[in-house]
C-alpha cells in the first residue's frame, strides 16, 4: 500500500523526502558557530530552559573556535568515507542562531554557503527570535538556495513553557510559523515529549496543535536528563520525582503520536541521544535508527501510519 506521501513507509520520513527533494543523498553538518541565547544572556532570562545542556546535541567536530567552513570541512570528511556521493546542508544547530547583528549573521551563513560542498542552509533558533530585517534576509536568500528555519517548540503548553523556563509562548511559535510560511520559506519544529507537569493526552494534543501549523518538518524526541542542566541536577538528588520513559512505553507514545500527525509533515526525528558521559536518563543504549526500527514495528503490529486519526 503506497500512503498519501508517495511511499509504503508508515510515516513520511524525512531521508526519503530529502534525497527525493534533491535527487541524491543529503547529509547535514552541524555548526556550533558561537552564538548564545536569549534566555541565558539576560534579555530573556538567565538560567536557560531547565533541560537544556546545550554539549548534548552537537557533534565533537562543532566547536565554537573553529571556524566555520574548517567545522563543515571536517564534518564532511566524518560522512565522506561512508558516503561518497552525498550533498551537504550547514546546520546552525548549537544555541539560537539568529540571536546576533544582521552583518554578522550574513557573514556566518555565506561562509557556510561558499563551501563548495554546501547546497543550503538549515538555521535552528527560538519562535521570538525571528526579528523582520532577519526574516527579509532569509526570503531573499530562500529564491536562490535551500533555507529552512527549524524552531524549537518544545511544547504547545503555555503551563508547561513556563515550567521550563522556556521565555516564550505558544503564541510566539503561531505567529513565527505563520510569518515564515508567507515569506516561503520552509519549517521545522521541535517538540519534547515527556516535560514535567505534561500529561499523555497532552502530549499527545502537541500532536495535533502542531499539524494546525503551516510546518514542513517536525523532529520530536523524549525527555532526557542529562547533567549540566537544572532538570538534571533536580532527577539527580530526587529521581522518585520525574517520570523516565521505558523504550516500550516511548515507543507506544510515538505511534499514538503519528496517528495524529498532519501526513504532508515530514518526520524527522523520533527519539535522541545524549552523549553517554552526560545522559542521566533514560538510558536506553539504542542507536537511532534500532528506535526507528522498533516504531516501524509497532506501526506494522497495529496497521496504523501516521495521520491515521488527522
Ligand atoms: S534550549 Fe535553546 S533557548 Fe533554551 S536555554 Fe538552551 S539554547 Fe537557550
Amino acid at each position: 500500500m503506497s500512503y498519501a506521501w508517495g511511499h509504503e513507509r508508515r510515516y513520511n520520513d524525512f531521508s526519503t523526502y530529502i534525497r527525493k527533494l534533491f535527487n541524491e543523498r543529503v547529509q547535514k553538518i552541524s555548526i556550533h558557530a558561537g552564538f548564545t541565547c536569549p534566555n541565558r544572556d539576560g534579555s530573556k532570562g538567565t538560567g536557560g530552559c531547565t533541560f537544556c545542556n546545550n554539549e548534548s546535541f552537537k557533534p565533537s567536530y562543532c566547536q565554537p573556535a573553529v571556524s566555520v567552513s574548517d567545522q563543515i570541512t571536517k564534518g564532511i570528511s566524518f560522512f565522506r568515507a561512508r558516503h561518497p556521493e552525498a550533498k551537504f546542508l550547514a546546520y546552525f544547530q548549537a544555541y539560537t542562531n539568529t540571536y546576533g547583528e544582521l552583518s554578522q549573521l550574513i557573514d556566518l551563513y555565506d561562509e557556510a554557503l561558499t563551501h563548495s560542498e554546501v547546497i543550503g542552509l538549515i538555521v535552528g533558533t527560538r519562535p521570538d527570535c525571528l526579528p523582520p530585517d532577519v526574516l527579509d534576509y532569509f526570503a531573499a536568500l530562500n529564491k536562490r538556495t535551500h533555507v529552512t528555519i527549524e524552531l524549537g517548540v518544545e511544547s504547545t503548553s503555555d503551563i508547561t513553557l513556563n515550567r521550563v523556563n522556556r521565555g516564550h509562548d505558544f503564541k510566539s511559535t503561531r505567529d513565527a510559523v505563520t510569518r515564515l510560511a508567507d515569506m516561503g520559506i520552509s519549517t521545522g519544529a521541535h517538540l519534547i515529549l515527556g516535560l514535567p507537569g505534561e500529561s499523555r493526552e497532552e502530549m499527545l494534543m502537541h500532536a495535533s496543535r502542531i499539524s494546525d501549523l503551516p510546518i514542513n518538518y517536525l523532529k520530536v524526541h523524549q525527555l532526557q536528563y542529562v547533567k549540566g542542566s537544572q532538570l538534571g541536577s533536580a532527577f539527580l538528588q530526587n529521581p522518585e520525582n520525574f517520570r523516565v520513559f521505558e523504550v516500550e512505553e516511548y515507543v507506544e507514545l510515538v505511534v499514538d503520536f503519528l496517528e495524529r500527525v498532519r501526513p504532508d509533515i515530514v518526520m524527522e526525528r523520533f527519539a535522541s541521544q545524549a552523549p553517554h558521559n552526560l545522559l542521566l536518563a533514560p538510558k536506553w543504549g539504542l542507536k537511532n535508527f534500532e528506535f526507528v526500527r522498533l516504531v516501524d514495528k509497532r506501526l506494522s503490529e497495529r496497521d496504523t501510519w501516521q495521520g491515521k486519526l488527522y
